[in-house]
């Protein structure tokens, strides 16, 4: 197998899977949107990502197949639909095998969440978690209150690891599971792959952003950045940059507190936050402005592309219409940027609804055959080029 990042058709939602090439074979899942035709009342057909995912699963020593991590960015539907129904919550003691007809739960054996993601999306006005949230916020409770009482990480299946430092000192006690904005980490499930640097960039603290009430009103998520080699002790050529529903006065702040290092921004791959929404990268409403204008700092935050970058969008089929989430203007500026550094832009709702794979190599991340187009991606140059200046 090769290490690759697989981006599944969800439609406006996200659903992204990491594997590495190490002796592990690691996988991590950056959250899921597994819509199901028999739930839906329209009863549209959905491209079955739920086989796509578990076909590219291992098992377990008992069998059971699992991914190594699942990391939640913020506890919105189109992020965390199907958990309950596809993957295994409580004690793994408590595991059940599938009955005839059934198909075997998926075991996560560690977790990455942020609690204030969590207690700013209980906040938005109106905004209440659907079931899949509610289930998970349970699951990552119980593998938090495991460590509050045996004071050593879990094993897997009850493994956690807490991004971002909880306001009023509500994850004191919990440093060995906390992982603060600003660090890097390389343990990935308990163990260090040779792979890996993952970078924190968000959820921002507060104490970060000039109007909190702002913050509270857009989405937050958690935001990382992934530098990955090709092979373990390689070079780390490949850099994947995403951050969920993030939005403009996120992005915003990002520019400002990062502009005079922009590296931390830097991507090969950018998983464009918001399903591509104009709210990423502009206060103005796109279908009620007569000229809505883009926000310079949060576009400068999300145009660190280094040269033959991909931009992705999770998205619906993105319209030349007002729309939002996924924008035309969004796609217009994205576009943009793809082209100042010979990258391209692409959506995975496409005709044929495939999965998107991209391979890292260690020349920089190469699109597999199928989904291939006529660009050449750059096979050695990914790494020796230096990202856009702002502006
Ligand atoms: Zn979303």
């Amino acid at each position: 197998m090769s290490t690759q990042i697989t981006f599944f058709p969800v439609g406006n939602g996200d659903m992204t899977l990491i594997e590495l090439d190490d002796a592990s074979q690691t996988k991590i899942l950056i959250d899921m949107n597994i819509r199901d035709s028999a739930d839906d009342e329209a009863n549209e057909d959905y491209f079955d990502v739920a086989s796509e995912l578990r076909s590219r699963l291992k098992n377990d020593s008992k069998g059971r197949p699992y991914i190594d991590v699942f990391l939640q960015t913020h506890p919105d539907q189109d992020h965390v639909r199907g958990l309950a129904k596809h993957f295994h919550l409580g004690a793994v003691d408590d595991y059940k095998e599938p009955k005839e007809g059934e198909q075997a739960k998926i075991i996560i054996q560690e977790i990455w969440s942020s609690p204030i993601v969590w207690r700013r999306a209980d906040k938005r006005t109106g905004h209440t978690l659907c079931e899949d949230a509610k289930d998970f916020n349970t699951e990552a409770k119980r593998r938090v209150n495991l460590y509050k009482n045996a004071k050593k990480i879990g094993e897997a299946g009850d493994r956690i690891r807490i991004i971002g430092k909880d306001e009023d000192g509500k994850t004191d006690g919990l440093e060995a599971i906390l992982t603060e904005v600003d660090i890097t980490f390389t343990k990935i499930n308990e163990r260090e792959t040779q792979m890996v640097e993952v970078y924190v960039l968000g959820p921002l603290q507060a104490k970060d952003v000039e109007d909190e009430d702002r913050l509270s009103k857009n989405h937050s998520s958690v935001i990382l950045q992934f530098k990955i080699a090709a092979q373990p002790y390689g070079s780390k050529t490949n850099i994947f940059l995403c951050g969920g529903d993030a939005e403009v006065a996120i992005w915003r702040e990002l520019w400002r507190k990062h502009q005079n290092a922009p590296h931390c921004l830097s991507y090969d791959i950018l998983l464009t936050p918001h399903h591509c929404s104009w709210h990423t990268l502009s206060e103005d409403s796109w279908s009620r402005s007569k000229n809505p204008k883009v926000d310079e700092d949060a576009k400068s935050a999300l145009s660190q592309a280094k040269r033959y970058a991909q931009l992705i969008a999770s998205s619906n089929v993105i319209k030349d219409d007002d729309n939002d989430p996924p924008c035309w203007g969004a796609k217009k500026e994205y576009e943009a940027i793809a082209a100042n550094v010979s990258g391209e832009f692409v959506c995975t709702s496409t005709k044929d609804q495939e999965v998107m794979e991209i391979t890292l190599t260690s020349g920089g991340p190469q699109k597999s055959p199928k989904r291939a187009s006529n660009i050449t991606l750059g096979a050695g140059l990914a790494s020796s080029a230096t990202p856009k200046p702002h502006g």
